[in-house]
């Protein structure tokens, strides 16, 4: 089977903001896909490609629209849909900048994943069998009060997550984070009103929380009034995506002012505090020496998570194994552009020990290639947002029919994806 048509057009995102949709024909098929978009970005991810202007406030994407329709549909129209490795090394070199700067990374990254789409079609197996032989359901991390750039009140950290890792199968760590969420909504109205209960981007709640100890101390309560066992079937996780509250070398968090090193105790004690079986980006996004030495610390016991530091650049990321930083990379397509390149930090991070978490971002869409990436490439672990919200719950739910599909064959490593 060959690509007959390669199209695109503008759509929104869950934050409302004009995005990528990439169209591909194969056999008189019209596949889709859409590229997401993050708001605490790193420095280093790749380009996402906006128009200026005053259309959408500047955020319109028309000109990656047209890179789709012309340059890129001029090199893949006719290829194979099945070789993701050429469409995407092709798409890569016509951009010819490092960073996907020329097309836009959401062009390539729409078009990417629904060449995916495709090959799976053409293929005749589903997208994760497509991409890999993985049958492994992940570890589901939800974000459940959101803080930082994703929300709107006091709290630093951007991620405060339900991990309920201890539960015997996927579908049963998503009826324990529904559960509990419904638990944390009353308890968040009780304790500090029903404004408290408003969301964020990712769809956790937003309430008017001071610290992270109040909002970890919170879930564990939830946690506990919906029955579940804190420390047996429920842990936690964050991420702090610190660079977002760091300045002139201080880390303003917690309402303290911190150096990396007071940082780094304060994260030492809540480990402590709390059952937190990962935290993610602790220090600002090219800190990879107060990272290595805190993953010295504590990562037999708490995985350290590259996000902003590694933006799925399998170049950052060996510079972070060379140097002990972290012992796990959070995967983002859209930070590097492909679905190769992807594939490539993921097998880079598996062969070097180090644990990966696929992810979505704070803006998404109805596209759910990320729930059959994490599956085909067993990485045992995903993030995508909080059990509400259609572009989050559309994620979650492709897992429980793939789950369903799979049968006896899945594998579900529970605690195992934490090593614990
Ligand atoms: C994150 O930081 O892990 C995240 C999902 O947020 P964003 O998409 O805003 O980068
Ligand atoms: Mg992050």
């Amino acid at each position: 089977m060959i690509i007959e048509k390669v199209w695109a057009r503008e759509v929104l995102d869950s934050r409302g903001n004009p995005t990528v949709e990439a169209e591909i024909t194969v056999s008189g098929h019209r596949i889709t896909a859409i590229a997401p978009s993050g708001a605490s970005t790193g420095t280093w991810e790749a380009h996402e490609l906006r128009d200026g202007g005053k259309r959408y406030g500047g955020k319109g994407v028309l000109k990656a629209v047209e890179n789709v329709r012309t340059e890129i549909s001029g090199i893949l129209t006719g290829t194979d849909p099945a070789d993701q490795e050429a469409a995407d090394r092709a798409m890569t070199e016509l951009d010819g900048t490092p960073g996907k700067s020329r097309l836009g990374a959401n062009a390539t990254v729409a078009v990417s994943l629904a060449v995916a789409k495709a090959g799976a079609m053409a293929e005749g197996v589903p997208l994760y069998e497509h991409i890999g032989k993985g049958k492994v359901l992940p570890v589901p991390m939800f974000n459940i009060i959101n803080g930082g750039k994703h929300a709107g009140g006091n709290l630093k950290i951007q991620e405060c997550m339900l991990v309920p890792a201890g539960l015997p199968s996927y579908s049963e760590c998503l009826r324990a984070a529904s559960e509990i969420y419904m638990s944390l909504k009353n308890l968040l109205k009780k304790k500090y009103g029903p404004s408290a209960v408003n969301i964020g981007d990712e769809g956790g709640f937003a309430p008017p929380v001071n610290t992270v100890s109040e909002a970890l101390e919170t879930i564990l309560e939830a946690a506990s009034d919906a029955g579940y066992a804190p420390g047996k079937e429920i842990f936690l996780a964050m991420d702090a995506a610190s660079s977002e509250f760091f300045e002139n070398g201080r880390y303003d968090v917690d309402g303290m002012s911190l150096t990396a090193g007071e940082l780094s105790d304060h994260y030492v004690s809540l480990t402590k505090e709390f059952p937190l079986v990962s935290i993610e980006d602790p220090f600002f996004e090219d800190d990879f020496e107060t990272t290595a030495q805190l993953t010295k610390k504590i990562g037999n016991k708490v995985q350290i998570v590259g996000d902003d530091l590694f933006v799925t650049n399998t170049e950052r990321l060996m510079r972070g194994i060379k140097e002990g930083a972290a012992n796990a990379l959070l995967l983002k397509v859209n930070q590097i552009g492909t679905v190769t390149e992807s594939a490539e930090a993921a097998g880079a991070s598996f062969e070097n020990g180090y644990r990966v978490i696929v992810s979505h971002r704070s803006g998404e869409s109805e596209d759910t290639s990320i729930s059959d990436l994490s599956v085909g490439w067993g990485t045992g672990q995903i993030k995508t947002g909080a059990p509400a919200r259609g572009e989050r719950t559309a994620k979650y739910n492709r897992l429980l029919r793939i789950e369903e599909e799979l049968g006896s064959a899945a594998v579900f490593p529970g605690k195992k994806a934490f090593g614990l």
